[in-house]
């Protein structure tokens, strides 16, 4: 599985890096970095969370 990002909907605001940090970056530009796309086993719930906690819907994942 992995995590994908629309970024056109992406509002820079970081909750998913507070929830999965290893995953998420927000630079000082503002702008979200993916550190990781591919999902361990382990982290499928943290990610879970992270889509869930988006305001903007920007997250998804994908089989
Ligand atoms: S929580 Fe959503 S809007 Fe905020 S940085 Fe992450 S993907 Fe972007």
């Amino acid at each position: 599985m992995r995590i994908c990002v629309d970024m056109d909907k992406c509002t820079g605001l970081g909750i998913c890096e507070s929830v999965a940090p290893d995953y998420f970056e927000v630079g000082d530009d503002g702008e979200l970095r993916v550190l990781k796309q591919e999902i361990a086993v382990e982290d499928v719930t943290e990610l879970e969370e992270a889509v869930t906690s988006c305001p903007t819907e920007a997250l998804w994942i994908e089989s």
